[in-house]
């Protein structure tokens, strides 16, 4: 048993996914030659199948990493794309189309490429080998074969054949020795010829004299010595199938080829046959491979030396995974949601809700009573009902009575149901991104989306319902609205308190206007628009100036009047709500400001009951296990990862300590290997 080849190509796997090329890379077997020599037979022979793209005209376009790994247990066949993620595949005929395929891949313009196509083979049939396939050297440049591929392909073929890498250089039979392309590049990399191995193919078709000197050649000498093989595979037979070991029928005509000719007999001194290739490839690497023990054992630790510091200095050895992160983020966002909920509540939604409904009241009054111009308005404070002082109800009542009540239905009929909730509901998505942004996950935009969509999910299955039930419950106050003593004084502060704030908002922006164009220049606009109102100066005409104001200029006057005419209006406001009138309920027609807050109050408390129960209870409740649902245990490893590396911080960390782990776990396996050696040789050797 190869013990040794097998277990660095173990180690060989793991360094691979470190990414790490170069130093690390351990010794595997070239297979060079020319197109046609027979290197895809013998290929093929070793891992007894038909597997490599074949047809007129199919160059091989990328190097083939081919490792085989023995699996004497397992009846089964397959092989595997390690970075391809397309599963074990058991039919040859699909490798063979998938790797017609990626070379197909490489554009025409780039005749060849580097990055090499990885593919394992699992079989009983097969020995532990590293072998890679290169595209075959071409002799003569045909028409359609640029020169630059023949070019391209000699370099492609230089970066391989460089040590610790054995080389196997296969020439055919018939064509003279001294013409191999293979051993020509084999000989300008390695000249004393200490690992390459030369495969004659074709010994059928020279005779048995002149191939077994070819296989003693004295001109090339090869310290690891050359093999004669005859790798036709018998396909005109008809019992040749899929399903037969390639490398079994071949053996069995090489015994009868080889058996028939002295030439080749056992104490000839050459060595025939596919079978004797394949061991003596076993031993080979075998051996390369102790002798890279060393010297791969020392790179991994200096790798290995690298990359704990860098995670000692960047992390200060903290560990952390995509799975430990993940775990983290979420518990971190349910414990800062946990908070959320304890923050906004039923007090939280009632302001809310009435601070919505305080804004409709003031323009549905503002519409309704407060729509003349100021002019009368001032006179009507003076000498009118109801907004004097003295609010007391005169002749037509009824018109007072109407008045209010629509003014009342125009708020309860608004719509309150659908109102309230979209309040809240919009509230809360607006609060659950700030969380998001508060949070780790706000690198994530797969996490956020998840948040996201939780959050919508909820308030869209929940949203018909609650507006529904709040709807339902205020109907009442369509009809009527029954006022007591202490809702009224309530409300009277309500209305003062809102009456303020507005009044304090308009005249900030007033502030706001005169600061921007300087006080005197805002009178003297105002002024002049005032006279253009009262007929005393003439309209102007668009894009005119007139004494020297600009239309922008006029526009700002006009602001002014507004912010001034609304600042007076809220201030008869005040005064009504204020007059000694509106102290009580008995009042209420002269007194709208004051009963339609009653009316909002109303309307607020009773939808925030609901809202509480059917919107924000079943939120709150909800929300953590849609979350776990979409982030919890149910992500695959691959999406757990890709959540990880989505923020380049967290990344570079999992990377690193990644890349640390499998350096660790090579040295562990080396060290263990180089043991094993140690104790072998002192078994052989007991000195
Ligand atoms: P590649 O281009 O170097 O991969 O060569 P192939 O393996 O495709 O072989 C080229 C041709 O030579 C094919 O038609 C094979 O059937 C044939 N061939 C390969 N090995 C032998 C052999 O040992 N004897 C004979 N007679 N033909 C062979």
């Amino acid at each position: 048993m190869m013990v040794l080849t097998r277990k660095m190509i173990e180690i060989r796997t793991i360094l691979q996914k470190v990414g790490q090329t170069g130093a690390l890379t351990l010794p595997s077997i070239v297979v060079i030659g020319s197109q046609s020599s027979g290197k895809s037979s013998v290929l093929e022979a070793i891992v007894g199948h038909e597997f490599l793209p074949k047809g007129a005209n199919m160059v091989t376009r990328r190097p083939i990493e081919l490792t085989l790994v023995n699996t004497p247990d397992s009846p089964v066949e397959y092989g595997e794309f390690p970075t391809l993620n397309l599963g074990k595949i058991t039919d040859f005929s699909h490798i063979q189309r998938t790797l017609t395929d990626l070379n197909l891949a490489v554009p025409e313009k780039d005749c060849v490429s580097d990055d090499p196509i990885r593919l394992t083979i699992y079989s009983k049939n097969v020995p532990d080998l590293s072998l890679i396939d290169l595209p075959g050297y071409i002799q003569l440049s045909a028409l359609d074969q640029p020169d630059e591929l023949k070019a391209k392909i000699f370099q492609l073929c230089d970066k391989y054949i460089q040590p610790p890498n054995v080389i196997l250089a296969v020439s055919a039979a018939d064509v003279d020795l001294a013409n191999s392309t293979a051993l020509r590049a084999s000989r300008r990399v390695d000249p004393r010829g200490e690992r390459t191995i030369g495969v004659i193919t074709k010994m059928d078709l020279v005779d048995p004299d002149r191939g077994s000197n070819i296989l003693r050649d004295k001109n090339y000498p090869l310290r690891l010595g050359y093999v004669g093989v005859v790798c036709k595979v018998p396909h005109s037979s008809g019992l040749f199938s899929r399903q037969v070991n390639v490398l079994n029928a071949i053996t069995k005509n090489e015994n009868a080829y080889f058996g028939q000719h002295p030439q080749f007999a056992g104490e000839s001194g050459v060595t025939v046959g596919t079978y004797s290739l394949r061991r003596k490839l076993m031993e080979v690497l075998e051996a390369t491979m102790a002798q890279a023990l060393q010297g791969t054992s020392d790179a991994i630790h200096q790798e290995l030396e690298e990359a704990s510091y860098e995670f000692k200095v960047q992390y200060n050895d903290r560990p952390l995974t995509a799975e430990t992160y993940l775990a983290e983020s979420l518990d971190s966002f349910k414990h800062s949601f946990k908070e959320f909920t304890e923050l906004f509540g039923r007090p939280q939604v009632r302001m809310l809700l009435k601070q919505e409904l305080d804004q409709r009241v003031l323009d549905i009054l503002a519409q309704r009573y407060w729509n003349k111009p100021l002019s009368d308005l001032k006179k009507a404070r003076l000498d009118e009902h109801p907004l004097s002082e003295l609010a007391k109800i005169e002749p037509d009542e009824l018109y007072w009575h109407r008045k209010l009540d629509g003014s009342s239905s125009a708020l309860t009929k608004l719509g309150i149901g659908r109102l309230a909730t979209n309040v809240v509901a919009n509230s809360l998505s607006t609060q659950m991104d700030q969380l998001i942004e508060s949070s780790t996950f706000r690198n994530h935009p797969f996490a956020k989306k998840a948040i996201q969509d939780s959050t919508n999910q909820i308030l869209n299955e929940r949203f018909y319902a609650t507006s529904d039930q709040v709807e339902n419950c205020i109907k009442p106050y369509k009809f009527e609205i029954e006022v007591d003593d202490r809702e009224w004084s309530n409300s009277r502060e309500n209305a003062q308190r809102l009456l303020k704030d507005e009044l304090k908002a308009c005249e900030d922006s007033y502030k706001r206007l005169r600061d921007q164009i300087g006080g005197k220049k805002l009178s003297s606009a105002m002024a002049f628009v005032d006279k253009i109102r009262s007929g005393k100066a003439p309209e102007m005409q668009e894009g005119t100036e007139a004494l020297g104001f600009s239309q922008a200029m006029l526009e700002k006057g006009r602001e002014g009047i507004f912010l001034r005419d609304r600042a007076d209006i809220i201030k008869m406001r005040m005064l009504a709500v204020k007059s000694k009138g509106c102290a009580t309920k008995d009042n209420k027609y002269s007194c709208p400001e004051i009963f339609m807050d009653v009316v909002a109050e109303k309307l607020t408390s009773t939808a925030v009951l609901f809202l509480n129960v059917e919107l924000l209870s079943e939120f709150y409740y909800n929300f953590p296990r849609e979350l776990d649902l979409r982030l919890g245990r149910h992500l695959s490893q691959a999406q757990i990862e890709a959540f990880a590396r989505e923020d380049p911080k967290i990344r570079k960390h999992v990377d690193l300590q990644q890349r640390k782990q499998l350096l660790e776990l090579a040295l562990q396996k080396m060290d263990s290997l180089m043991a094993l050696e140690k104790s072998k040789k002192a078994q052989t050797d007991p000195e």
